[in-house]
């Protein structure tokens, strides 16, 4: 094992990008901008696929696939679309390639160029609508409920690892309706299902928002978010919903009969969240000794670790471990024994705290005496000896695995409030933001030329305008012009 992690307090940046390549997530590839994502990694996020794939199911949704080419010329039929992603778009302008005249290498045949160049999806509105018009004529056919899980690339200049990729890994649903009431209703239902997701799955608390016009979506009328506090303070957007209004459906041509014997254009949601999630998980919780992973999405929620000298012992030891493995099994829990004789206890413990497995269990020849177990948090590095005759191990693993989850969220919870403060003056405002970060509560007059004045002057920018914020009459923090309530204010990634 290699020696120990940077520290959060010293290099959160350092601690981060060595966290993710110690603990077996991913690792950068040979394109930058790019992420191998391990095997370890997967499996956390074959997790949250698989709970998210079940809650869009829950609420009618079915998956389809679309292709990962776009043609140019699909991307500029609506403009403030195009506007917001050309600049971080993947073009494919040939289809081969052929030796080079010096025989060293290979070049791309200028004889192949494709007459019409083709984008590499950086989202997919505009392939799913042209779609949609052969698939929608009357309003029997609506609404139309589908998402995708897909991989999409942009450009972008300033990566790291999780959080911001040039290709990654998410979910797009893309919803049509044939009324607006009814589109709004769905974007408003996949943010709380976001949250939902987030909170009770990933023990993040997030803060539910509407976008202003210069964070929202290029193409939506609105844009509704979760925002997530991480650990140095900086705001994380974890999922976004927007309401499309009719703007691709007037951009593809996609009307509908109506009942009455109309014809009508019809309304759009999408709504996605992607591998940054991982990121969130990561930032959100784990420690100077490595990841700390929620239960509900940990690949190992358990492992036994057996403490021994030689066969004998370590034999009476497995049918021990093998014993409680079975039970927590029958119990829905994933467990691991290692029973490895090429690495020391003190090892593996180390290496399964930098994992972040939620509970470890030790087992030694005086264990197997005295009928006990050694039980070790991952959360709080607590631990207890448990004896087996006073508890059934499985109802309390079960139990502890619950309290631990709570515990993982609590934290994380009352960070966020301890981060989140009410600003009422300019000064108060640029000092708060450089000295502790976190969401600063403020007024804000509503225009965006206020909005890119704070982000010049602090790097601040509207995370979002609350849900749930009170109307309150107050004035602007940096013009003084009226306002009509409250926004959160961060740094963000
Ligand atoms: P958008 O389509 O821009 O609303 O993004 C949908 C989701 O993908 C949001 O949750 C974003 O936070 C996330 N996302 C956007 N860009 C990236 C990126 N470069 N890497 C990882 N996730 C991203």
């Amino acid at each position: 094992m290699s020696k120990g992690l940077p520290k959060r307090s010293e290099d959160y940046s350092l601690w981060y990008n060595e966290l993710v390549k110690r603990a077996d997530l991913a690792e950068n590839s040979p394109v930058r901008g790019c992420m191998v994502i391990k095997p370890y990694g997967y499996s956390i996020w074959e997790k949250m696929q698989a709970q998210l794939d079940k809650m869009f199911k829950e609420t009618g949704h079915t998956n389809a696939y679309f292709p990962l080419f776009i043609p140019k010329s699909y991307l500029s039929k609506e403009a403030s679309h195009v506007e917001g992603f050309a600049k971080e778009c993947a073009v494919v302008t040939h289809y081969r390639l052929k030796n080079s005249e010096d025989g060293k290498g290979v070049i791309v045949d200028p004889e192949a160029k494709l007459e019409e160049e083709l984008i590499v999806r950086p989202t997919s509105e505009t392939v799913i609508w042209s779609t949609y018009k052969n698939w929608i004529q009357s309003y029997r056919d609506l609404p139309l409920l589908v998402n995708q899980w897909a991989n999409v690339v942009r450009w972008e200049m300033r990566t790291r690892l999780f959080l911001r990729t040039a290709e990654f890994l998410w979910q797009e649903g893309h919803t049509a309706h044939a009324s607006k009431q009814e589109a709004i209703e769905e974007t408003v239902q996949m943010m709380n299902v976001y949250a939902e997701f987030a909170e009770k799955f990933m023990a993040l608390p997030v803060v539910k928002g509407v976008k202003s016009a210069n964070e929202r979506f290029a193409g939506a009328e609105d844009t509704y978010c979760i925002e997530a506090m991480m650990q140095d303070g900086k705001a994380l957007q974890a999922g976004t919903s927007h309401f499309l209004g009719q703007n691709f459906a007037k951009a593809f041509d996609v009307k509908f009969a109506t009942k009455e014997g109309g014809l009508e254009y019809v309304w759009g949601t999408s709504w996605g969240v992607s591998t940054r999630l991982m990121g969130a998980l990561i930032m959100a919780h784990s420690d100077d000794n490595g990841l700390v992973l929620p239960p509900k999405l940990a690949p190992i929620q358990v492992v036994i670790v057996p403490i021994y000298k030689g066969d004998e012992e370590l034999d009476k030891i497995s049918v021990k471990a093998k014993e409680i493995m079975g039970k927590l099994r029958a119990k829905g829990i994933s467990v691991h024994f290692d029973n490895r004789d090429t690495h020391k206890p003190g090892w593996k413990f180390a290496e399964y705290e930098l994992k972040g497995v939620p509970l470890r269990i030790a087992m030694g020849p005086r264990d197997l005496e005295n009928n006990t177990v050694e039980l070790a948090r991952r959360d709080t590095l607590t631990k207890e000896t448990v004896q087996l005759g006073e508890v059934v191990l499985e109802e309390y693993i079960v139990q502890l695995l619950d309290t631990i989850q709570h515990t993982i969220y609590q934290k994380a919870f009352d960070f966020r409030e301890e981060m989140t403060t009410e600003v009422n003056t300019w000064e108060e405002f640029e000092e708060m933001i450089e000295k502790k970060g976190g969401f600063l509560s403020a007024h804000w007059d509503g225009t965006s030329e206020t909005e890119e004045k704070i982000k010049e002057l602090t790097k601040a920018t509207i995370r979002c305008i609350p849900i749930d914020r009170k109307e309150e009459a107050g004035q602007c923090i940096l013009t003084g012009k009226p306002s009509e309530g409250r926004v959160y204010f961060a740094r963000a990634y």
